[in-house]
């Protein structure tokens, strides 16, 4: 499921957005049709031969008003820490620069593979040039061109052939994955603290074989087993790059990339920020299991009304998360942590729940004699049966005669009959409308 991730580094202006959307290619361009979800360039999937996976921009730092350099050292540091391949990106137009030497010099530092690519090599003539930047001292250059499309290839072979292997992973058989994902300052850190606290029998610190990643493994007194995922990128790491809010996007990514069940925690004292949003709308596309967190619940002035204001706020904020249970807790006082694990368990168990197609379409006729199906222009929708063909998440496909006379409401509708008929809390559910012949 972890999808090795390709870092692009390299001093402004060389092409790294150009190249890096050119890798992405049309996948990046999914179209937004939820409100409240948009997409990220900084972490866009991509696929090269049989290989899928993610590509970070580093450019997409940004420090504020830090000097260059700062900022340069920064965008490489994250990619050492984060990627499982860098491609350092050079310009064969200007030639090596001292910046680019600051670039490699700290990239001899890893021990992760580095590619490095010279890019805006526009033409074959200018092939000759790129000797010069084996002074880099980072093995052969690739010449490439972003803006002509030239060389990506040869340059994605390399880059591919570092991918680590997947044989490698580890087995997580039977053990529930869930991340923690949330702003800076949220809690998080907090939170997983308490979490793995002394009543937890922690059964292994994971370190990742193939990346940094830490995944926390623990068994409950009830004998279920968890792996929460990537709590390294929890940890204070004192970081520069760590409170930009493009990093923490990108780490939320991450996180969902390789669990089932996310809790997405929200500062009861800050409120919902449009952040907040952005990541949510990410775990919802991605058809993960959500469980919102409001934390800091002891620092909130409450009365009776309280609880339930904080949660009509939420349900307006986050109208596509209809489905995710809510939970007001506390990392400082511990206030209904211990109800995590059980709710992670339950609406794991929704996200990969089967439904029998008796049952599914006996729900599915019912709905259709309370409500019947829209017509236009004469012609009536007409379902004929309804399965389901995948789990995490739900997956349903109903068989109708016209695709087209299916309206939004009523697909609506019908989810709603289903997610009333089967417990789906916390998961979101998918139907695909077919025509039969
Ligand atoms: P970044 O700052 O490293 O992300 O660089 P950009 O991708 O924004 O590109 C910087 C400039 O270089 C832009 O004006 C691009 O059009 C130009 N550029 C990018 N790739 C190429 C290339 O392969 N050949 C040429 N001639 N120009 C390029
Ligand atoms: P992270 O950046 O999301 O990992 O957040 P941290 O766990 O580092 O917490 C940020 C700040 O919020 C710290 O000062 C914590 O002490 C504080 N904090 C975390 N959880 C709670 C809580 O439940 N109640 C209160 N009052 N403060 C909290």
């Amino acid at each position: 499921m972890a999808a090795p991730v390709v870092a692009i580094v390299g001093r402004p202006n060389v092409g790294k957005s150009t190249i890096f959307n050119r890798m992405a290619g049309e996948r990046i361009a999914i179209v937004e049709d939820q409100p409240g979800v948009t997409r990220d360039r900084l972490y866009a999937p991509a696929e090269w031969l049989n290989y899928e996976f993610r590509m970070i921009d580093t450019g997409g730092i940004e420090l504020g008003d830090a000097p260059f350099l700062a900022e340069i050292r920064a965008q490489v540091e994250l990619a050492i820490d984060e990627a499982d391949v860098i491609v350092m990106i050079t310009s064969g137009r200007e030639g090596v620069t001292s910046a680019d030497e600051v670039v490699a010099k700290m990239l001899y530092k890893t021990d992760k593979p580095v590619v490095l690519a010279i890019n805006k090599v526009d033409n074959p003539e200018m092939r000759q040039d790129i000797y010069d930047f084996y002074s880099l001292g980072l093995g052969d250059p690739f010449p490439v061109s972003g803006s002509h499309g030239l060389g990506l290839g040869d340059l994605l072979d390399e880059v591919v052939k570092h991918f680590p292997d997947e044989a490698a992973e580890q087995e997580d058989e039977g053990a529930i994955k869930f991340s923690i994902i949330g702003r800076p300052n949220v809690g998080k850190s907090s939170i997983v603290n308490a979490m793995l606290g002394e009543d937890r029998v922690i059964v292994s610190s994971i370190e990742g074989t193939t990346r940094d990643a830490i995944d926390s493994r623990f068994v409950t007194p009830e004998g279920d087993e968890f792996i929460m995922v990537d709590t390294a990128g929890m940890r204070k790491r004192g970081k520069v790059y760590e409170n930009t809010e493009k990093y923490s996007v990108m780490r939320a990514l991450k996180a969902i990339d390789n669990s089932n069940v996310i809790l997405m925690v929200i500062d009861a004292e800050a409120g919902i920020r449009e952040q907040d949003k952005h990541v949510a709308g990410f775990a919802h596309e991605a058809g993960r299991a959500m469980i919102i967190v409001v934390n800091k619940w002891d620092a909130v002035e409450k009365d009776d009304h309280t609880m339930k204001e904080f949660e009509d706020l939420i349900r307006s904020e986050f109208k596509f998360l209809d489905y995710a249970p809510i939970t007001f807790v506390s990392a400082k006082t511990g206030q209904r942590l211990d109800r995590l694990p059980q709710l992670v368990k339950d609406v794991d168990n929704n996200h990969r729940k089967r439904i029998s197609s008796s049952t599914l379409n006996d729900v599915i006729m019912d709905a259709i004699a309370i409500n019947p199906t829209p017509s236009d222009n004469g012609r009536r929708l007409r379902v004929y049966y309804a399965t389901q063909v995948a789990i995490q998440p739900p997956t349903f496909v109903i068989f109708v005669n016209d695709v087209e006379l299916m309206h939004f409401s009523y697909e609506r509708f019908l989810e709603n009959k289903i997610r009333e008929a089967f417990d789906f809390t916390g998961t979101p559910i998918k139907l695909i409308v077919r025509a039969r012949k």
